[in-house]
């Protein structure tokens, strides 16, 4: 895997770390949700709280797969499908959270 620093903390997003993309480029998750909190207004931290679980399980979730399609099994189709679209919800989810 490609290395990436985060914009928020600008460590190294490692291997097997949560980490998403915006607008401003790779964030570790907590980086991400944590900045966002900082910047929103009170009422909007439910709003936050509940994008931020979603995402989270989207992210661990995409870690998984990108776990199997790591190892030597033949039939790489399913799983690349599979990771394609959590990509997608989890990329859909960064976006709601960076637009509240
Ligand atoms: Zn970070």
């Amino acid at each position: 895997m490609a290395e990436f620093n985060c914009y928020v903390c600008s460590g190294k997003v490692r291997t097997g770390e949560k980490f998403t993309f915006t607008k401003k480029g790779s964030v570790h998750f907590d980086c991400f949700i944590g900045s966002r909190r900082k910047e929103l207004p009170a009422e909007k931290h439910e709003q936050l709280r509940d994008l931020s679980l979603l995402l989270d399980s989207q992210l661990k979730y995409l870690l998984d797969v990108l776990a199997i399609k790591s190892g030597t099994g033949s039939d790489n189709e399913v799983i690349s499908t599979a990771y394609k679209n959590s990509e997608k919800e989890a990329g859909e989810t960064t976006r709601r959270i960076a637009e509240l």
